[in-house]
């Protein structure tokens, strides 16, 4: 059961103006129409790094399986401490990680244990060993070396209980994950298969990297940065190079893309002039709306299906197809890579180092470099913002991101940023 408008159903809505979308209304309305991947595979624990779990993972034992000592030290009874005086004990034997004391402890005694080392039966406490000096056949310990029973002491379960929903489908798995897996004993685990992503790029000023240059040909960068994102979020990738400004050349790429990808990315072509017969030919293979997005850079962008496909038809400009993949196209694919845990991108506040100039209309997001100021941070612009200065993205180690309605931003106010690593 899907509950959304068709796309064609969608551009009829009261409230839909193609030539001023707000931000946040593309996202949502992309939203409506993603549809995760259901297929699953089994994989080695190791090989899911990066990927979504597609099955709840249940804890088959308790971690951890027994109660052990957090320190190094004496597993005492606690009843046998003296708080205002010290207490000589005889030391029975040796509890190490892995190494268990087999015995019970009786009243007067105490057993050398170790981190991790299996508290002995009988004994409920662990003295740390800078509060107990060692005597042959004993120990002494310092009066109120503990306050309470069972300190310094993890007891069994007490960070997974067997039974135990660790993680649920949709859960993205990390280092931590892996971790946590792999505690529990268990090497393979189920995941949705990746996400197959094929993008080209148009335009008949375009030449690939190894081949020479004519008279006001470009070489083509938006293969590469696509690759280094999609790459990021672990996407099977098919590059199908650059395609000319010609229809039947594009005719074919679009169709053989979206015949073999999950998803098409494309760059270019969707700007005013250029998109009117792009916009023909989607029109012939899928539903594709064309969106002037509030937004700077990155106005141009086309969204719909393409058969199965979704499409997302990036602008041309190489920092607009960086802004329009982290703002639009990076929640999307986590979407449909069957993440359960997909937010908006999150923002803090810096503090701007120098003005910045802005037309209030569109949501802007400027490249910026955040720096410690003493007690927070400071951010200021990397300079030039124009949307063909990819080096400003690559000295960058944010987004500052200035609302629509925001005109000039002064020195000394607060901004929004959005931190560029932690996006992957
Ligand atoms: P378009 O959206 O096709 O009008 O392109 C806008 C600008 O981006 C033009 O200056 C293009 O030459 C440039 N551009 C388009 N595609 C690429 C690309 N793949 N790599 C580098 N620059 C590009
Ligand atoms: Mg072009």
């Amino acid at each position: 059961m899907n509950a959304a408008p068709s796309l064609r159903e969608m551009s009829c809505a009261d409230d839909y103006d193609p030539d001023s979308m707000p931000v946040d209304r593309a996202r949502m309305l992309i939203r409506q129409f993603l549809t995760p991947v259901t297929a699953t595979e089994r994989v080695h624990v190791r090989f899911a790094l990066n990927r979504v779990l597609a099955e709840d993972v249940v804890s088959p034992l308790a971690v951890p399986g027994h109660d052990n000592s957090a320190m190094d030290g004496w597993a005492v009874r606690f009843a046998d401490l003296r708080q205002d005086a010290e207490t000589q004990l005889k030391r029975i034997g040796e509890s190490f990680a892995g190494k268990p004391y087999p015995g019970t402890l009786g009243a007067g005694e105490a057993v050398r244990i170790f981190t991790g080392g299996v508290m002995p039966g009988g004994a409920d406490t662990v003295v740390m060993q800078e509060r107990a000096t060692e005597i042959p056949d004993g120990v002494v310990i310092s009066a109120g070396a503990v306050s309470k029973a069972g300190q310094n002491r993890r007891f069994a379960g007490e960070d997974l209980q067997c039974g135990q929903v660790v993680f649920g489908a949709g859960q993205p798995v990390r280092p931590a994950e892996l971790g946590m897996i792999a505690s529990l004993g268990i090497n393979e685990v189920s995941v949705y298969r990746k996400l197959r992503v094929a993008f080209f790029s148009t335009g008949d000023e375009l030449r690939s990297v190894g081949t020479p240059l004519a008279q006001g040909d470009i070489y083509d960068s938006n293969r590469y940065t696509l690759f280094g994102m999609l790459s990021r979020l672990d996407c099977d990738m098919v590059d199908m190079g650059v395609v000319p400004d010609i229809p039947a050349e594009l005719e074919r790429a679009f169709a053989t893309a979206a015949a073999n990808a999950d998803v098409v990315i494309t760059s270019g072509g969707v700007s005013v002039g250029e998109a009117d017969y792009v916009k023909e030919l989607l029109d012939k293979l899928g539903e594709v709306l064309f969106w002037k997005i509030a937004m700077k850079p990155g106005r141009p962008l086309a969204y719909g299906k393409i058969g199965g496909a979704h499409f997302f038809g990036l602008p041309g400009n190489p920092v607009s197809v960086m802004v329009t993949f982290y703002q639009f196209v990076r929640d999307a694919l986590l979407v449909l890579q069957g993440r359960s845990d997909v937010t908006q991108i999150p923002t803090f506040k810096a503090t701007l180092a120098a003005p910045i100039r802005k037309m209030p209309g569109r949501t802007e997001f400027q490249r910026g470099v955040l720096a410690p100021n003493g007690s927070g941070w400071n951010v200021r612009t990397t300079g030039d913002q124009g949307s063909g200065i990819l080096s400003s993205m690559s000295r960058a180690n944010c987004f500052i991101v200035l609302p629509a309605e925001s005109g000039n931003v002064a020195a000394g106010e607060l901004v929004d940023v959005q931190l560029l690593e932690g996006l992957i």
